[in-house]
């Protein structure tokens, strides 16, 4: 086990003023995720009071549109009965059994309805609390089923720059962006980064096909470099959702996926984002790029966000060879209390309902209105790029838009887009100098367009407080 030594901030500088101070509000008891040390318990958006829709209103009573549809999560919208009534009908059924001795109905009902839904052989799912939890279980999953089949080296994993796994101690091992690296400890001895696969950022002089090449290449130098048989596992999200949204090259999902059967390396597809409508489809690996992953990971959309769950859809074949060696003592020593929490899979099942009772034709329908709205914003002089794909975007920001030379990271380019967009009613995720939208699935046209005049405004706004 390996830690990287915290490196001082390799940021460029710039002369910008900070964002204002005055917005920040008093300290407060609660710790939120992701805090930077130096504004530990000061928040820059007040509680957020009641949701409705695509809405959340604040405490203030400020409407806002939830451009990033909280974390990506909530997929069917805010303030459905149906969940609500779901989650309490359950509660006052069974509110909680052991995962480990009984099942719940909803839980093995669950089971079956994604195993219909999986691609391939995806036929069994491990239930976990969230996204983290779900990778950590593909992964130890992974190092358990080399043990058991005799190979305990085989257990290298491959991630790349700009991905995010989670934030549990393997798992954000995984982690390729720098802030997620630089000042926390991590198990590099586990993990192998490849190249972050974003067109936008290609090396100059490859067009994408080529840049597509580069990266395959790259995936099999490390191969041989390391040897297939201490490589375990490749974890990809099909589209890098808070790495900046980076559509890949196409055809690289499926020529990563094929080196990794090629080299007897488990392909773990996260579709923490990714899965139930984001992309229009419940599970995105077959539908969209064409693969059937050995291992899935899902969670935020499962639940729309309305209960914690995640899990994991195992291959029948995995789980078969596991039966086959038939090992007297190898245990699968891993599970949580909270595993197939059976309110968690009562509301996935209505969840799923819903996608199922239009919203995913919806969200496939719209989708196309949805980037072509957006990429409108290119024609402003801070927008490098607009990409996205089914209904996740992101405004990707640059100081030279011909060059596309990055903006220095403390311009704050996404936190002043998001101020400004607050003030018209518009909630977006900054990134340092991206901003992400990722709305609820049933979103309209007329709300699209009126998304995209708050951007466009206030992207101008912050072009004029840069000057
Ligand atoms: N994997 C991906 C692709 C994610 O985007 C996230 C969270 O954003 C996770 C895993 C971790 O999920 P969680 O926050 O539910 O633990």
């Amino acid at each position: 086990m390996t830690a990287h030594s915290p490196k001082p901030a390799d940021h460029q500088t710039s002369a910008r003023p900070k964002l204002d101070a005055a917005r920040v509000d008093r300290q407060r008891p609660l710790v939120q995720p992701w805090p930077q040390a130096g504004s530990i318990g000061t928040t820059l958006l007040g509680p957020i009071g009641s949701g409705d829709g695509i809405y959340v209103t604040d405490e203030a009573g400020r409407k806002l549109m939830d451009g990033p549809a909280g974390m990506w999560c909530v997929n069917v919208g805010h303030r459905r009965a149906e969940l609500a009534d779901a989650m309490r009908d359950q509660a006052m059924a069974l509110s909680y059994s052991s995962p480990w001795y009984t099942t719940s109905a909803p839980s093995l009902q669950l089971a079956e309805r994604l195993a219909a839904h999986a691609p391939g052989d995806l036929d069994h799912v491990f239930f976990t609390t969230g996204g983290s939890s779900a990778v950590e279980t593909a992964l130890r999953f992974m190092q358990f089923s080399n043990n058991v089949r005799g190979r305990p080296e085989k257990k290298i994993i491959v991630s790349r720059q700009g991905a995010y796994h989670g934030s549990t101690y393997l798992s954000a091992s995984l982690n390729g962006r720098p802030r997620d690296l630089n000042w926390m400890d991590s198990l590099s001895d586990k993990v192998v980064m490849l190249s972050c696969p974003n067109p936008f950022q290609r090396p100059s002089g490859m067009d994408e096909a080529q840049f597509a090449d580069f990266l395959v290449d790259e995936f099999r130098q490390v191969i041989e470099r390391v040897g297939a048989e201490n490589i375990g596992a490749h974890v990809a999200e099909p589209i890098m959702a808070s790495g900046g949204v980076i559509v890949p090259p196409a055809g690289y999902v499926k020529r990563m996926f094929e080196l990794c059967r090629a080299n007897d390396i488990l392909y773990i597809a996260d579709e923490v984002v990714t899965a139930f409508g984001r992309l229009g489809h419940v599970f995105a690996s077959k539908d969209v790029f064409g693969i059937e992953p050995d291992m899935i990971t899902f969670a935020k959309g499962v639940t729309s966000g309305y209960f914690p769950l995640g899990g994991v859809m195992i291959s029948a074949r995995l789980l078969e060879e596991l039966r086959r060696s038939n090992h007297p003592e190898a245990m699968f020593a891993h599970g949580l209390t909270y595993s197939s929490h059976p309110i968690g899979c009562a509301v996935a099942l209505k969840n799923l309902d819903i996608l199922e009772d239009g919203l995913l034709e919806h969200a496939r329908a719209i989708s196309p209105y949805f980037q072509k709205s957006l990429k409108t914003l290119e024609e402003l002089p801070l927008v490098g790029e607009v990409r996205g794909m089914g209904l996740m975007a992101c405004v990707d920001c640059v100081a030279d838009k011909v060059n596309r030379n990055p903006l220095a990271l403390d311009v704050e380019v996404g936190k002043r887009i998001d101020a400004h967009c607050q003030e018209r009613g518009l909630l977006v995720r900054p990134l340092i100098n991206m901003c992400v939208i990722s709305p609820p699935l049933i979103i309209t046209e007329p709300e699209i367009d009126r998304m995209t005049e708050i951007l466009s405004a206030s992207i101008r706004q912050t072009m004029d407080d840069l000057t």
